[in-house]
């Protein structure tokens, strides 16, 4: 869809930039951040940022500036030039070094790109916008949404958050090292790179190049951080933007990313991967991780049923200073039961074996996770009142060397995305052996979440239950976007941090021969063709 809306500023950081043919003394070289953006004038700017304060910015007008190669790390830019800090004018040639080759393709890519929009596909607008069409992203989220969630990834404290959760991070540095052989020598994407340390565990793992896509403010502290890693640094680039709107100097062997939100699809990031799979992934490169399955499952509990229930009792009151709050009751109570639980349960309060739904991330496409319409079937093993569905997920890294899932299922290490659980505000009973039916229907809106819709069945029993074959049924309708977090709040962290050094190692690992069949039918997995020749199986608790 054509639609007018502002082109993201892209930024590059430089080893060096200096004026070209000057002496070094009237303008040393200094390392220096270039930028595109849409300038107020309604111009397209690249504007070169010197870190040293005492030398000043330097404005090049894209429609003037031609680029050229000097070397594979070496360009320079011809334009007609400002001096930001003097306003003067002048035709200047700015000679830059990049880090790497690939850096330099990029800024290249950039450069090329940023002038075709001047050229026709984009516009400006009056109010200095640059016109272009909207991508993936933009077309389906809000931009409050976006700006929020954007905001939230931008800060240290959000990503410490996740870099502590050991379970998570421990087995994504498991999967990857231990299954060197695909990283080494390959191109890598880090889809929506965060700290960057995906990247760097890739690098670790022998990547050649990883382009380490980041949309937040957050890219910016991934290049500190790469920065100070200059052995593992060398081999990444940090490419701030949205996923869905880049440009890569080349095609990916392999993708690495963490998308995964509560239930698997809070943040609607699966559909970046897979946007990103389809933009950046060579025919057949892989996918870290290649598949994710959600596990459904009914349960009883009794405690947090009531704990619900109670929270709207509040609104029954007659007299609240003299105002009389019933009125509200009604709306209260169902506000309490359209928020998800999210917390970490105890398994045992599972009335029946799980059911699960696979996500083939390497093979579905984008517009299939916009709605998930699950039919649920089980067999209870006990006689209860069943309060409602709990719901986990787990995703593999189905290595050529090592399969390992990463599982938040309940009784397993505590991850920081807990459990999910949706309560019916009308419970239903059931006997052991006895059928329980319904549908988890799920449907994404533009504030990067879901809408779910559950309903469970299950016949009558009891006198008469048998002539009419009544069922008794029960639906409600929740927001995944507005869960009830349960956990006391340093209970997860301290949980996690105790169970770091031994659990995760010991837990997920399945050498390549002893996968069950029921797993190899799952996934037929593309390998890399050097790889060995055999068939493989399969926000963030974030308070957005
Ligand atoms: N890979 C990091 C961070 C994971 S959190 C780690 O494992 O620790 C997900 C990250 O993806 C966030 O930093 C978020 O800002 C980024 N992200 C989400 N959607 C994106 C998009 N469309 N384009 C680029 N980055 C995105």
């Amino acid at each position: 869809m054509e639609n007018s809306t502002a082109m993201k500023p892209q930024e590059f950081a430089l080893v060096s930039i200096s004026e070209l043919g000057s002496s070094s003394s009237s303008s040393p070289s200094s390392p220096a951040v270039a930028m595109f953006s849409a300038g107020e004038n309604g111009a397209v700017e690249l504007r070169f940022q010197p870190e040293s304060e005492s030398a000043a910015a330097v404005n090049v007008d894209l429609q003037a500036a031609k680029l050229f190669k000097l070397g594979p790390v070496q360009s320079v830019c011809i334009s007609e030039g400002s001096d930001a800090s003097k306003e003067k004018l002048y035709s200047s040639g700015l000679t830059m070094h990049f880090k790497n080759e690939e850096e330099s393709e990029a800024f290249h890519c950039a450069f090329e790109q940023w002038k075709k929009l001047l050229a026709g596909e984009g516009k400006c607008l009056p109010n200095g916008e640059l016109s272009s069409s909207k991508s993936k992203f933009d077309d389906k989220i809000e931009p409050s949404s976006a700006k929020m969630y954007f905001h939230y990834y931008g800060q240290l404290l959000h990503q410490q958050n996740m870099l502590q959760d050991y379970v998570r991070t421990g087995t994504y540095y498991a999967a990857v090292i231990e299954n060197r052989a695909d990283f080494t020598g390959r191109v890598v994407v880090d889809v929506g790179a965060g700290s960057g340390i995906l990247s760097l565990f890739a690098a670790q793992a022998g990547a050649k190049h990883v382009y380490a896509v980041e949309a937040s403010e957050m890219a910016e502290y991934a290049r500190k951080l790469i920065a100070g890693n200059p052995s593992l640094g060398q081999r990444i680039t940090v490419i701030k933007g949205k996923v869905e709107e880049v440009e890569l100097p080349e095609k990916a062997d392999i993708l690495i990313s963490e998308p995964m939100g509560t239930l698997l699809i809070n943040e609607r990031m699966l559909e970046t991967y897979v946007i990103a799979r389809d933009r950046f992934l060579r025919p057949n490169g892989k996918m870290f991780p290649g598949v994710g399955r959600i596990h459904m499952a009914p349960f009883s509990d009794e405690f947090l049923f009531v704990e619900i229930a109670n929270k709207a009792l509040f609104w029954q009151q007659q007299n609240y200073y003299g105002v009389n709050l019933t009125p509200l009751y009604g709306s209260a109570f169902e506000g309490y039961f359209s928020q998800p639980v999210v917390d970490a349960f105890d398994p045992r309060l599972l009335v029946a074996p799980s059911m699960s739904h696979l996500i083939d991330f390497s093979r579905v496409k984008e517009e299939d996770l916009y709605e998930f319409d699950i039919p649920l079937r089980f067999v209870a093993s006990v006689g209860t009142r069943v309060h409602g569905l709990a719901c986990w997920f787990d995703v593999l890294f189905g290595g050529s060397t090592v399969q390992r899932w990463l599982t938040t299922a309940p009784g397993s290490p505590t991850t920081h995305w807990y459990q999910l659980r949706c309560v019916l505000s009308q419970p239903i009973y059931v006997m052991a052996g006895q059928e329980i039916t319904g549908r988890l229907h799920m449907i994404a809106h533009n504030s990067q979440s879901y809408t779910i819709y559950l309903t469970l069945s299950a016949k009558m029993w009891g006198p008469g239950a048998e002539q009419g074959g009544i069922i008794q049924s029960s639906s409600c309708k929740l927001d995944l976007k507005e869960p009830y977090y349960r956990m006391s709040q340093p209970q997860p962290y301290a949980m996690a941090q105790d169970q770091q050094p031994h659990q995760q190692l010991h837990s997920q690992d399945v050498p390549i021969d002893s996968l069950d069949f029921e797993d190899h039918d799952l996934i037929p997995e593309p390998l890399p063709s050097s790889g060995p020749k055999i068939t493989l199986a399969e926000y963030k608790s974030s308070g957005l």
